[in-house]
């Protein structure tokens, strides 16, 4: 009896604490952004100013949550001010402003270095293992974190239409996590059809790779022919910041993404 009690006060206990967190998201996804944020996205990230009304009112929401419980950690002493965390967690949440009920779970921290910084790799080449410490702008791990260069995060941000953007790259990847395998085939909507998704981004993948070999030009970075994973997160910075530009020159990709992102960013203005 005493069990079947013990039981029953637990499962109340935990009922009653994800109510209550809920209620908590509830209440961050309504409230507006505090004024000093929206005023460092209003200087600082042009892609908020351009969003219409009703999906910025979203993305306020997104970013209160963002900014609620993903925890922010500066390395090599960089310290992390509102303007670091406010422009990071509003291009993250660009992302997922239009997908109901999708967020970055797995993910509890960022990681900001002041600028570009050295990874260190260890890789098999022949018979031995070499150490590598290539220079990154960005990283994503499986299941987080995210790791980013401030100088380029900001830059990013600010060059909203060069088609560059370290912070949507990082979270596309984490996006693209979600299945549990980072391979550029992303977990899609119902009302998705995982082969046509497949098929476009065969396609254009295949299509940015010859270009790359032959030292032609495509609306993709090259860096995208490096791998299917790779591709997709070009293609995000691409789709958001030059998406006219995206849906003119690959009009199916672009279609596919504006499918993915239920967004259509190439009627921003
Ligand atoms: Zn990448």
């Amino acid at each position: 009896m005493a069990f079947i009690l013990l039981v029953a006060g637990a499962g109340l206990a935990l009922g009653g604490y994800w109510a209550l967190r809920r209620r908590k998201t509830e209440a961050l996804l309504a409230a507006p952004l505090p004024g000093e944020f929206r005023q460092i996205l209003r200087a600082r990230v042009p892609i908020y100013n351009a969003l219409p009304h009703e999906l910025r009112k979203r993305l306020d929401g997104l970013i209160n949550r963002f900014l609620a419980e993903k925890k922010f950690y500066g390395a090599q002493g960089f310290e992390i001010t509102d303007e670091v965390r406010a422009v990071i967690a509003a291009q993250a949440c660009l992302l997922i402003v239009n997908k109901p009920n999708r967020w970055y779970k797995t993910l509890d921290t960022i990681h900001v270095y002041p600028a570009v910084f050295s990874s260190r790799m260890i890789r098999a080449e022949g018979n031995l293992m070499m150490e590598h410490r290539p220079i990154r702008s960005g990283e994503s791990w499986a299941r987080g974190p995210v790791i980013l260069a401030w100088d380029q995060a900001a830059y990013g941000a600010f060059a909203a239409h060069d088609g560059h953007n370290v912070v949507m790259h990082e979270f596309a990847h984490q996006l693209d996590n979600e299945t549990g395998v980072t391979d550029g085939s992303p977990l899609l909507d119902k009302d998705q059809s995982a082969s046509g998704w497949a098929r476009v981004f065969q396609d254009a993948y295949a299509r940015l790779k010859a270009d790359a070999e032959a030292g032609h030009n495509n609306i993709l970075d090259p860096y995208g022919a490096t791998s299917p994973a790779e591709f997709f997160a070009v293609a995000t910075e691409v789709f958001f910041e030059r998406p006219q530009e995206l849906r003119e020159h690959e009009p199916a990709l672009y279609g596919e993404l504006a499918k993915y992102y239920r967004l259509d960013p190439a009627d921003w203005g």
